[in-house]
Formats: C-alpha cells, sequence, structure tokens
C-alpha cells in the first residue's frame, strides 16, 4: 500500500490542550459515572469522540462569515448555501436544519402515514433510530453480511444486503414500508461505504415496491471518494459528478453538515421534487427549528457551510483525511489489534467482542476499553455496541448490537499524524492488559439514547 498523504494545509491558529496524570484521570472518570460523555473537554488530551462538529474551518470559511447576512427571512447567505446545496444534489428544494437531528425530526414523520409502519436502512445512525421511533415507526436494519465480519476485507462494507431488503418488503407488505434509509458512509458499521452498483440495485427495488429513498448523507463526500478508489470504472470520474449520481438515486438528503460540511454547526434537508414533502418540511420546521429560510442556522454559519461543503469534495484533502484513518488502523493491525478492515472514512473502529471475549455484550465491553483508554491516555473515544443500541421497545430487554466497537473518530483537518501515534501507544497499552478489563452495570439508566447520560458501575 502506498505511503499517507501529508497534509494539504498548514496550521495558523493553535488550540492549547494539555495532559493531566494518570491519578486525575482515575479520579474524573469515577465522577464521570465511568462515562467519558461526562467528562470535560478540558480534562482530555486528544478528543476522538466524534469527528461531529469538531472539525477545523478553514481562513475561506472564517472569510465567508464575515459576509453572514442574520436577517430572519429571505436572508442572502441561506439564497447562497441553497445555490451550493441545490448545485452540488441536482435536487429542486431546500431548507436548513440546526444540525441533522433537526432535519431528520422535520423530515421522517412525513413518511409515517399509519400505525405499525417500518424503515429500512443499511444501518440506521442512533438519533435516526430515535427519530423514526418518535414518528410512531420501526427502524430495521439490514446490512450486508460482510459488514458484520470485521476481520475479512471488503471495499464497500456499509452495502445494503438487497436480497435480505426485497424479502423484508414482501414480509411486511409495500405498504407498510415507510422508506429506505441510505446511510452513506455507513457510519455504525465502521465508516464503512456504499457502492454505486450496491445503491442501483436498492433503488430498483425502491422503484419495484414505490417506496422513496431517503440519504442520510453526512459523510457522502467520503462515500464518493471510496467509490472512486475501491469500484471498478470510476477511478477517472470527478467526485462531484459521482456524488450527483449517488444523489439521484435518492428522493430526500438529509445531512448533518457538522461531518463532510466541515462546519461547527449546521443540517441540511433536501428534496428532490416532492411538493408535497417540501411543503410538509416548510411547514414543521417553523415551530421546530426556525423560520424555513434560516432553520436554526445563523447566517454566518450558512455562509461557512456553503463553502465547507465545495472544501469537503476537495481529493487532496479526501486523501490525506482518510490516510490519517488508515495509519491510526495500520498502526493497531501492526499490534495485533483486532479493528474493522479496511479502515473506512472518519474513524478506526477496534472490535472489542474479539478484544474482550470474557465481557459479555451486556456488560458492554467496548465501554471497558473506551474507559482503560482515557485511564492509560488521556484519549477520549466511544463505544458503538450494546450500550449504545439500547433495549427492546417491547421487552425491554438489553438488545444485542451486531458488533462491540471502540470508535477512535477523527476530526477533520485538527490531530496531527503524531497524535495518532499517541492514540495508538494508549490502545497498545489497553490491549496488553486486556484479560483484566471488567464489565460494567448501571446506576442510572435514562429511557432513550442511554449512551449520552448514563452512569456505569463497574462489576
Ligand atoms: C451525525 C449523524 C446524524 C445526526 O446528525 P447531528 O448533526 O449529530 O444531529 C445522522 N446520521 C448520520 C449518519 C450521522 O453520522
Amino acid at each position: 500500500m502506498k505511503d499517507y498523504a501529508s497534509a494539504p494545509y498548514r496550521i495558523k491558529m493553535v488550540e492549547p490542550i494539555r495532559q493531566n496524570t494518570r491519578a486525575e484521570r482515575e479520579k474524573l472518570l469515577e465522577e464521570a459515572g465511568h462515562n467519558p460523555f461526562a467528562l470535560r473537554s478540558e480534562d482530555i488530551y486528544i478528543d476522538l469522540l466524534t469527528d461531529s462538529g469538531t472539525g477545523t474551518m478553514s481562513q475561506n470559511q472564517w472569510g465567508a462569515m464575515m459576509q453572514g447576512d442574520e436577517a430572519y427571512a429571505g436572508s442572502r447567505s441561506f439564497f447562497r448555501l441553497e445555490r451550493t446545496v441545490l448545485d452540488i444534489t441536482g435536487y429542486k428544494y431546500f431548507i436548513p436544519a440546526h444540525q441533522g437531528r433537526g432535519a431528520e425530526q422535520v423530515a421522517l414523520p412525513y413518511f409515517v402515514k399509519k400505525k405499525g409502519m417500518a424503515f429500512i436502512s443499511n444501518m440506521h445512525f442512533d438519533t435516526t433510530r430515535a427519530h423514526v421511533e418518535l414518528a410512531g415507526a420501526r427502524a430495521i436494519d439490514c446490512i450486508t453480511p460482510e459488514g458484520l465480519d470485521t476481520e475479512t476485507p471488503h471495499p464497500f462494507k456499509g452495502n445494503f444486503d438487497n436480497e435480505k431488503l426485497t424479502r423484508l418488503i414482501e414480509e411486511k407488505g409495500e405498504d407498510n414500508i415507510a422508506g429506505i434509509i441510505l446511510t452513506v458512509t455507513n457510519n455504525s458499521a465502521g465508516g464503512q461505504p456504499v457502492s454505486l452498483e450496491n445503491m442501483k440495485e436498492t433503488k430498483r427495488i425502491a422503484d419495484h415496491y414505490r417506496i422513496p429513498i431517503i440519504i442520510d448523507g453526512a459523510r457522502y463526500a467520503e462515500n464518493a471518494f471510496f467509490i472512486k478508489q475501491r469500484e471498478k470504472g470510476h477511478s477517472k470520474r470527478d467526485l462531484k459528478d459521482i456524488a450527483r449520481e449517488m444523489f439521484a438515486l435518492g428522493d430526500l438528503f438529509l445531512m448533518s453538515a457538522k461531518k463532510d460540511g466541515l462546519v461547527n454547526m449546521g443540517g441540511i434537508i433536501t428534496i428532490k421534487e416532492s411538493e408535497a414533502l417540501f411543503e410538509h418540511c416548510r411547514t414543521s420546521i417553523v415551530p421546530l427549528e426556525g423560520f424555513p429560510t434560516y432553520g436554526g442556522m445563523s447566517g454566518r454559519d450558512m455562509e461557512a457551510t456553503a463553502v465547507g461543503l465545495s472544501e469537503a469534495l476537495d481529493e487532496e484533502y479526501l486523501e490525506h483525511r482518510t490516510d490519517q484513518v488508515r495509519y491510526l488502523g495500520d498502526k493497531l493491525i501492526e499490534a495485533g489489534v483486532p479493528i474493522q478492515t479496511p479502515t473506512g472514512g472518519h474513524a478506526v473502529f477496534v472490535d472489542c467482542a474479539a478484544f474482550a471475549p470474557h465481557i459479555p455484550y451486556d456488560a458492554f465491553p467496548a465501554q471497558s476499553v473506551v474507559n482503560q483508554l482515557y485511564l492509560e491516555s488521556g484519549v477520549r473515544a466511544v463505544e458503538i455496541g450494546s450500550f449504545l443500541m439500547g433495549r427492546d421497545p417491547d421487552t425491554k430487554e438489553n438488545l444485542k448490537s451486531p458488533f462491540e466497537f471502540m470508535r477512535l473518530t477523527i476530526p477533520r483537518r485538527t490531530y496531527t499524524y503524531r497524535h495518532l501515534d499517541h492514540v495508538a501507544e494508549g490502545v497498545k497499552a489497553v490491549y496488553a492488559k486486556r484479560d483484566t478489563l471488567k464489565g460494567y452495570t448501571f446506576a442510572y439508566e435514562p429511557p432513550v439514547l442511554r449512551h449520552f447520560t448514563a452512569r456505569l458501575e463497574p462489576l
């Protein structure tokens, strides 16, 4: 494999970070209820909790912010962002939202026409799952079997299992399917991309049964880049062209601009052509997010998003970004640490079911690895497994996630390769004492999205 790309930028503003002591971290983690979501970021050396809203903006984005038009209605910044979004997607209607979940909250209820309907996705992101359920529908995941096998490489582990999709639709009846949600890249499965070929097959099935396709495209630019790199016949294409082809397969595009929008806050609702859906969103957004020409975003943020969306499609930027992920992944593979391979777009996913097989799923093995990593190195990662998954809404049993991942999420344009060396050293230190890791039980468990605010006790 080729070398790792050097950064296509230089750093002209720095934010100091500091390393605290092991003894301080022991105390802080205890006070946080063994849940790093409750830690203060100033108590963290390298924060790999998320790539959401944590990236670094460019001088062009900061410059554009000075041109923000803060009008409540019809601001110039809205029209600028609208032009950019419609140009990238080829869609007809655009409404901003304060972030991705705001867009979900506004748009998803439109598709739930009666009780007992379901959305089927290659994999629902956690807030998407929550909004599906809040809208009174069920969320069904339908990922390709290769995506579940962390050890065997496959270029498109985010793919839909299209045979199972057809079977599910036949079983439930097409009238009971509210929509098909295409998550690109597939965040929860390891930032794994979805191939164009796979998306086209999903589209063929959706058309056959007249089911709408919703693209949950927070990382659409990373997905387009992987299609160019990994899928036959696309290596010479312009990324914008590949992205356009992806968007042509959807009816609605929802996006957290905090990812491939390269901003710290923002969300996007884009509708291909349905006037009825546009009317629904334009009406719903007012009480939930704000007037349809700002939807929770300030004019200056809309300016920064318009610039960020274009920068995120730059190939040199994407090469360096995905190489940072690959670099950290390679360091861990060299040390024998089990990870989802190949690495995807935004994070290294450590397979903690294999890392700590002595901890059962409902004692949260990945949470145990996350906590130990913080103690060892001051690095904050996040659990993507049964702790996040929650409970069955009917039986209240702990759901068993298909994965027990520790996600090491890399913010955009923020850390250097040397920072990633420190992360790798920390993970290696935890791996060396993996047999001593202990599971957790709840001291406090909130009813929804429990992983954000739960408090845990070691077993
Ligand atoms: C982050 C994310 C969301 C939610 O967006 P927020 O901006 O965090 O509200 C939805 N879907 C996917 C795939 C995401 O990664």
